[in-house]
């Protein structure tokens, strides 16, 4: 436990991240009082009933009454709803934040309805799981993981500290960077992948000559840890397709280029070739199991440490 960073912290969102979020501030006792706030009212009983926060509000405007900060963890494509509707009833000087995966379409959006007195600190925690809902949120999810800020015009320099230092003692590291630099680098790293996830499920799912029941008997020849992926949430994923829209398409042209480069050296026998980018593959999944961001077991992209 260490000394309170914050008065009252508001969490908007009580699914995997917001109540991650909150799991973490209430474990580590970093604010004084913890108030969350779900749109649906199946979430807010579930959250109360397993107790991640001091109080849940019924409203979201009674959330944010009185906080120092607000975290808004909803899919991107309402976050600046959520923020509109907070808006009226967000103290002076409050520092309004957000864990979205995508950045530049959502901040724009923010910025048009972030009241005067509020400032802003967007970020993103490169932390999750293909889990949803407040049941899937668990206090470690941060630990040894990067959360990204990507400072704006309504950023302070105080607010900016004051976030990072939320997400430091979350467990994160954190690194600063533009918006959308931040959207071309989780284009390839995580917004392409999930979506080569979602179409090879989807075309296995649709292949007639091969049987359901045999790909998921065989699944565990490399197509089950893309069925992992491919499990993430729906509304989710659809959100960070359609607000990264030219990053992801700027990706999956030079993708597809190197796609049909593949093709070609399958087709003419070209193994000098496959060998040489098999190697090279290999080489950058070494460096990220040493950099601590995985382990050398199959399971990929689990948070350490994580119980399923
Ligand atoms: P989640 O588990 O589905 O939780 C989102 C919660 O927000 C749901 O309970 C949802 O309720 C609620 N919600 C929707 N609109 C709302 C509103 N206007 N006001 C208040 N609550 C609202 O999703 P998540 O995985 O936590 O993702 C939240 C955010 O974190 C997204 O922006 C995502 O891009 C980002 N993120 C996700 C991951 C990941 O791996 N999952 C990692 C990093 C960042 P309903 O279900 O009833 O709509």
């Amino acid at each position: 436990m260490t000394a309170p960073l914050f008065d009252t912290i508001a969490v908007i969102g009580l699914g995997l991240i917001g109540s991650s979020v909150t799991r973490g501030v209430k474990a580590r006792g970093l604010a004084r009082r913890l108030v969350g706030y779900d749109v649906s009212e199946d979430v807010r009983a579930r959250a109360s009933k397993l107790g991640f926060c001091d109080e849940i509000a019924t409203t979201p405007q009674a959330a944010v009454a009185g906080a120092e900060l607000v975290v808004v963890a909803v899919p991107v494509g309402v976050t600046a709803a959520a923020v509109e509707a907070v808006g009226p009833s967000l103290k002076d000087g409050a520092v309004v934040t957000e864990v979205g995966s995508v950045k530049a379409t959502v901040i724009r959006k923010v910025l048009d309805v972030l009241p005067a007195r509020a400032v802003f600190v967007p970020g993103h925690p490169i932390a999750g799981t293909e889990h949803s809902g407040p049941d899937a949120g668990f206090a470690e999810l941060f630990e040894g993981r990067w959360c990204i800020l990507t400072p704006c015009e309504r950023s302070t320099e105080e607010a900016v500290a004051k976030v990072a230092a939320l997400w430091r003692a979350l467990g994160s590291a954190v690194e600063t960077m533009t918006p959308e630099y931040h959207d071309i680098v989780l284009a390839i790293t995580s917004h392409i992948p999930h979506l080569i996830a979602y179409n090879i499920v989807g075309t296995a799912a649709d292949m007639e000559e091969v049987t359901q029941s045999e790909v998921i008997k065989f699944s565990a020849g490399g197509f089950r840890d893309f069925t992992r992926i491919a499990a993430s949430d729906p509304v989710m994923w659809r959100d960070v397709f359609l607000n990264n829209k030219e990053a992801v398409l700027e990706m999956l042209g030079r993708f597809s280029e190197d796609l049909a480069a593949l093709q070609r050296m399958i087709r003419w026998d070209d193994g000098d070739a496959l060998l040489k980018l098999f190697i090279r593959t290999r080489a950058l999944r070494r460096g990220i199991i040493e950099a601590g961001q995985d382990t050398r077991a199959a399971d990929f992209g689990r948070p350490h440490g994580h119980k399923e």
